[in-house]
């Protein structure tokens, strides 16, 4: 990986640099990814998600920022696994941009042969909204993570966290998230990261109360807080495969266990335990086959201490990291014993189309979003959670690079959305244009066994076609770019899914085009679900006219 060490800072303001506001967008975004304050390694081009990267290598990014400034309206730009590759003629309703990230063949597709490819230069890993350029911050997965403690809260514990204490680890770009997520709910949270810088982020941007090195003094101050009934939330540095065992050993009593490491990928991602940051670094670039043997059994050992836990009454999930199947192929046969947060708690809503819906203002002025949170209210004053969302999140969440908010919203809901941005624009109440796309986390984008289609009703957790469609039917109906990618979330092998973006840039065209996308992007969620049998999903699709050529309702 390059050393050389280079700061991009998100561009803001109405002075254009490309041909167009669509371009433009694609521009900012891109550097938004790889702002430091959005950014987990920017000098390396990583976002967030292990080696979830922007671009291949800075010979590339300079490349791509090149091309897009020279980029017609009528032009698409082809990116392949972050490289610029190719850009042709097409016509104004087009994707400006199409992207594939980490698609590998089938049988080739596993981390070894994806590290070897990207050694050679070859290859990058997208992630899902890295090599997208749709990445927010931890604000992007603050939601869901609120919602998913939100209904263990309504499921479990009489509507509040209060009185309760959660344990999870990693404080990464999106397990930055949980922390918060919990005190929002009034809970109260031990987050263990093996990375003390990580867990400082977390504190500069208001994501987490409180660091300690001392387990001792994790326990004091949690319990104090939870006795009282006070949210808080402590990072604690150290390594979730020892620290998990020593709460068992100690006998606390946890409520709530889950996991944001990046167990995804073994070599990059989780740290085995007994090694120090630098020691782990060392190993990684001088023995990899052994770095993995031994993150692979920490992990069985993380997940032995789940289950214990499961076992001595804790509510215990996986969130979305692949950390069960990694267990399970080092002889855990009972790991997956604890179910995936999307069976569990999140399903519902993917049946109703509903998904990480997120906008992002390209003026870089924050009163734009505060004008879209109004919006929102305005627009569904009878969500009462959504209103409080929007409320809690401008009073909590500070914004990293170009302010931007996210809300989860459904079929039809989406649509509405974006049109009344699309009018702000041009009315001028905006100051420049919003950029609208979401995390791939998401109903219809996405063919995850182990995450997002993790038990699915007719059994076609593993079936990929869904996810490329969702990605033609957005290119078909005229996203501003469109992305396919490989592996993102739970790792080489194990998904595929697509992204999607489009701008609200105040014309008549942009409104076609988003009445377009965000009627055929929720839609896929919805005949997804109807597809597999899900009733929400079949009675949604038949209220809301959307057409299912076999529904025999
Ligand atoms: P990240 O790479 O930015 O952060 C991972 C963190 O885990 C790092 O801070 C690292 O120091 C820490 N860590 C590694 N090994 C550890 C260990 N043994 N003990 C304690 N801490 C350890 O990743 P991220 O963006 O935060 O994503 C985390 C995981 O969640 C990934 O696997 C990602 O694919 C997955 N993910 C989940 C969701 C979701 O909604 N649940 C969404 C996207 C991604």
């Amino acid at each position: 990986m390059t050393t050389q060490k280079r700061i991009i800072q998100a561009k803001t303001g109405v002075e254009k640099e490309c041909k167009g506001w669509e371009q433009e967008a694609v521009l900012r975004m891109l550097y938004n990814n790889l702002d430091p304050e959005v950014a987990e390694k920017p000098e390396d081009l990583i976002v967030y998600g292990g080696i979830g990267k922007a671009a291949r290598n800075w010979e590339s990014f300079d490349a791509i920022v090149h091309s897009l400034k020279s980029l017609e309206a009528n032009e698409t730009l082809l990116i392949q696994s972050g490289k610029p590759v190719g850009m042709f003629k097409t016509h104004p309703a087009a994707p400006r941009v199409l992207l594939s990230n980490s698609v590998l063949v089938p049988k080739w597709a596993n981390w070894d042969h994806f590290n070897k490819l990207e050694k050679e230069g070859l290859m990058m890993y997208g992630q899902m909204t890295a090599g997208s350029w749709i990445y927010i911050g931890t604000q992007g997965i603050l939601q869901g993570t609120y919602e998913t403690f939100a209904e263990i809260a309504r499921q479990q514990f009489g509507n509040s966290l209060k009185g309760t204490l959660t344990l999870t680890a990693g404080l990464g770009g999106m397990g930055g998230a949980q922390p918060l997520a919990v005190t929002m709910n009034d809970g109260v949270v031990i987050a263990v990261d093996v990375d003390e810088s990580r867990i400082q982020k977390r504190i500069e941007t208001k994501y987490c109360d409180k660091m300690t090195s001392s387990l001792d003094e994790a326990l004091e101050w949690a319990l104090e807080a939870k006795e009282n009934g006070e949210p808080l939330s402590i990072g604690l540095v150290g390594n979730a495969a020892a620290v998990h065992h020593e709460m068992i050993a100690r006998n606390v009593h946890i409520d709530i266990v889950t996991d944001q490491t990046s167990a995804h990928d073994p070599l990059n991602g989780y740290v085995p335990e007994g090694f120090s940051l630098a020691e782990a670094t060392l190993l990684r670039e001088t023995d990899a086959t052994r770095y993995v043997q031994l993150a692979n059994a920490s992990m069985r050992k993380h997940v032995e201490a789940m289950l214990e836990l499961q076992k001595r009454g804790s509510i215990v999930f996986d969130y979305g990291n692949n950390i069960r199947q990694v267990a399970q192929d080092e002889g855990l046969e009972n790991a997956f014993d604890f179910p995936g947060f999307v069976p569990a708690y999140i399903r519902p809503l993917f049946c109703e189309g509903k998904g990480p819906f997120r906008w992002v203002a390209l003026s870089g002025d924050p009163e734009d979003i505060y004008r879209t949170d109004q919006l929102i209210k305005e627009l569904f004053p009878e969500n009462e959670a959504l209103c409080r969302w929007i409320d809690m999140a401008q009073e909590k969440v500070a914004f990293q690079g170009l302010p931007s908010r996210i809300c989860w919203l459904g079929y039809g809901e989406r649509k509405k959305m974006g049109l009344a941005i699309n009018e702000l624009v041009r009315n001028g109440e905006l100051k420049a244009p919003v950029v609208i796309g979401r995390d791939h986390l998401d109903c219809g984008s996405v063919a995850s066994p182990n995450r997002e289609t993790e038990a699915m009703l007719d059994g076609s957790d593993a079936v990929g076609d869904w996810a490329i469609l969702n990605a033609l039917i957005n290119t078909s109906a005229g996203a501003s770019w469109v992305s396919v990618h490989h592996g993102g979330g739970v790792g080489m092998g194990y998904s595929l899914h697509a992204g999607m973006v489009v701008v609200a840039d105040g014309t008549d065209l942009a409104e076609e085009r988003l009445e377009r996308v965000l009627t055929t992007d929720p839609g896929m969620g919805v005949i997804r679900h109807a597809d597999a049998g899900y009733e929400l999903a079949k009675d949604v699709a038949k209220e809301k006219n959307v057409v299912i050529p076999m529904d025999e309702n």
